[in-house]
Parts: C-alpha cells; sequence; structure tokens
C-alpha cells in the first residue's frame, strides 16, 4: 500500500518537475529576438528528492542558478528543518531526546509537558486556524480520525472485510474532540492535553506549516526562484530570475495522477490541494476518504478536489482541509474576508467554480 502510493507520488511529482521546464521553454521561445543579447541565459533547475518526512515525498528545487555547493548548503538546511518538524508532529514514534505529538498524546489527561518552543508556536497556530475555520479544521479531532485511521489500515490487510467505524463509536469518539482540551502555557513553553481520551491530530495542516517554515529559512537566505513541494504542499520562493514563474498542475480527481484539470501559474506564494483520491478504503463499493466532516463524523461530501492558492503555506494547508468541509459558498465567504486567497473546487460531477483570482493564473492550453 505504502510502495503503492510512493510509487504514484513519484510519477506525480516527476511530472511536476518537468513542467515547469517544459513550459518554461515555450515562454522563452516567445520572447523576441531583440531581447536575446541581454536576456539571462536559462540554467537548468538542480531538485532534491528526501523519501522519511511526512510519510510522503519532499522536494526542494533551485532554479535560481545558485552553485551545486549552495545548493547544496541550503536543501541540506531544508531537510534539517523538515526533519526536525516531522520528529516534532509525529504521533505514531518519539525519538530519544524529543518531547513530540505522540508523548503529548501518551500523556493525555496528565501533568503539563515541556515541549520546544517550536511545537508551542505550531499548536498556537493550529488554535488560530480552527477559529479562523470555525472548527472545520480540528487538530484535536484524533480521537475520531483514529477510528477512521484503523478502518482504512484493516481495509488495507484484508480488503475482503473492509468496514467503517459504527456511528456510536464516532459519537463517543466526538466527545473528546474539544478544542479547548489542548491547554498551552506559552511563558511556561508546556503544553498538556486535558481530556485523557483526546489526542492530536495534524494531519490537515503540520506539512504546510514545516513547508512554510523551510521556505522562511529560504527567503531569510536571500534565495530567490526555488519551490518546495513537500508532499504536494508547494511553495515558490520569489520567482523565476526571468520573471516566468511556475506553472503546475491542478489533477483531475476523476482521473489517474496524469491527467490535468487544468495548469496554473504561480509564483511567490503556495499552492495545496485536499482530494478524494489522496487516502481512501472502499467498502461495498463506496470509497471513504481521510478528510473528516466534523458535522457527521462522516468524509466530507461536498466536492472531489479542493485547491487553495495563497502566500502562506500553513494557512494553504489549513484551508484545503477546512473548506473541503464547507459548502462552496461559505468557503468564499471565509476566503474574502481573510483576502488573498484563491480557490478551485471541483465538484463530485465533474464540474467546477473558482474564485476569478484563481481563474487568472490558469494557463490556457496550447493550440495543437
Ligand atoms: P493530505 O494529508 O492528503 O495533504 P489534508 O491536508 O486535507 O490532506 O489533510 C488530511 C488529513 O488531516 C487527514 O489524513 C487527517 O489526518 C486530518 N484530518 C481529516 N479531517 C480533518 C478535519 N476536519 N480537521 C482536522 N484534521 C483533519
Ligand atoms: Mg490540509
Amino acid at each position: 500500500m505504502n510502495a503503492l502510493r510512493r510509487f504514484r507520488q513519484l510519477v506525480a511529482f516527476l511530472l511536476l518537475l518537468a513542467l515547469p521546464v517544459l513550459c518554461a521553454c515555450g515562454a522563452e521561445s516567445a520572447e523576441t529576438a531583440a531581447e536575446e543579447t541581454a536576456a539571462p541565459q536559462r540554467v537548468e533547475p538542480k531538485g532534491k528528492a528526501y523519501y522519511t518526512y511526512f510519510d510522503t515525498v519532499s522536494y526542494v528545487y533551485d532554479y535560481a542558478g545558485d552553485s551545486a555547493e549552495r545548493f547544496d548548503d541550503r536543501s541540506a538546511e531544508v531537510s534539517h528543518i523538515l526533519l526536525e518538524y516531522h520528529q516534532l508532529f509525529d504521533i505514531y514514534h518519539e525519538y530519544s531526546g524529543v518531547t513530540n505529538l505522540c508523548t503529548l498524546n501518551k500523556a493525555a489527561g496528565g501533568e503539563p509537558l515541556a515541549v520546544d518552543r517550536r511545537l508551542v508556536d505550531f499548536l498556537l497556530c493550529a488554535k488560530e486556524m480552527y477559529t479562523l475555520t470555525d472548527g472545520e479544521m480540528n487538530v484535536m479531532l484524533g480521537s475520531v480520525l483514529q477510528l477512521w485511521h484503523e478502518c482504512r489500515e484493516a481495509a488495507a490487510e484484508d480488503p475482503m472485510h473492509a468496514s467503517i467505524p459504527p456511528e456510536e463509536e464516532l459519537r463517543r469518539a466526538w466527545a473528546h474532540t474539544d478544542i479547548d482540551s489542548l491547554e498551552i502555557d506559552e511563558a511556561a513553553c508546556t503544553v498538556r492535553i486535558t481530556d485523557p481520551e483526546a489526542s492530536i491530530d495534524v494531519g490537515a495542516l503540520g506539512k504546510g506549516y514545516a513547508t512554510e517554515r523551510a521556505a522562511e529559512y529560504l527567503e531569510q537566505e536571500g534565495a530567490v526562484g526555488y519551490v518546495l513541494n513537500i508532499g504536494g504542499n508547494i511553495r515558490c520562493i520569489g520567482d523565476r530570475p526571468d520573471g516566468s514563474g511556475w506553472v503546475t498542475a491542478i489533477r483531475d480527481p476523476d482521473k489517474s495522477a496524469q491527467d490535468f484539470a487544468c495548469r496554473i501559474r504561480i509564483r511567490d506564494t503556495a499552492c495545496v490541494t485536499s482530494g478524494v483520491y489522496e487516502r481512501y478504503f472502499t467498502v461495498d463499493g463506496q470509497r471513504y476518504h481521510h478528510i473528516i466532516d466534523k458535522d457527521t463524523l462522516y468524509p466530507a461530501a461536498y466536492f472531489s478536489s479542493l485547491t487553495v492558492v495563497t502566500r502562506d503555506s500553513a494557512l494553504a494547508d489549513a484551508l484545503s482541509t477546512a473548506l473541503f468541509c464547507m459548502p462552496a459558498e461559505e468557503g468564499l465567504k471565509l476566503a474574502e474576508n481573510i483576502g488573498g486567497v484563491e480557490l478551485l473546487w471541483i465538484f463530485p460531477d465533474g464540474t467546477s467554480q473558482s474564485t476569478p483570482g484563481f481563474a487568472d493564473l490558469i494557463e490556457e492550453p496550447e493550440e495543437s
């Protein structure tokens, strides 16, 4: 199962790597001959892949023409940042010398634990995102998500006997998802979960948050012309040196990973998609995906995928999950209130809707 996912992700990401290069070639051929001598030489992008963070594949691309040594240094630091957040956010494993979310979940109902400042900052951000999204993205949904996770794992082992969690169990678990049971003492740098049956799950926010921290590092370095792709969370740092941006593809949820609903040109921003095809299992011919609507405690049924383009990758990640659980009109209102958030909704019947700002990003298919 994991190997298959990894393979699929690899194919998708290799395509993503190829796309900006292909499109850039097109853009370059359109440039005027008059600019030929002044135009900077287009550099070959450099890329590195990492396979061990957040149960997914992470890529760092440099289009800025950095020396091999500088790229090695910068990508090594990005990798280091991802590693540290990976360890802090892991809910299944503990690491020596690290008090992480697994430790906090195990200690639920007990005393406050001293944690790394970065974990406090992250959990404060998670609470902010809860408020911003009216509770649709709730990192304290762990007890409910765990039930779905167990069924998904069991289905992978034995698809013939796959089942979904019983409604009463979901309801019982729901009683242990209060965001206030996550107590953060900012000054003392401690955290505790007051409800012994509650647990944290940061699947909806962790990758995007870590991506943003890595992007922040690159920005502080003055790096321009980098792209991070952390398990599909795309974050462009600045623009390409020639100002042409990057083209990325939004998958068609009804087709294979190589089929695109559209392609968009982005720069200096993040792009995150949540979709029904990411992680799911099937019971009696019905598909159950991994994004859970707090109002039903079942997989959200509004869309097949939802894409968010906004500068901050953590916000993009939180919104991709939260807006997936809201009707399009509500999501639109929320996005307009926040500002600088562009959206593409793809509905189960294959139709789509986007904000005007998103439509402006779309690359028209080339005439054949
Ligand atoms: P992906 O993990 O595929 O990038 P998302 O960003 O939408 O997709 O995150 C989905 C993950 O978030 C789930 O696997 C689960 O761990 C968690 N999750 C699902 N529903 C919610 C929710 N309503 N609020 C908070 N976390 C959720
Ligand atoms: Mg998300």
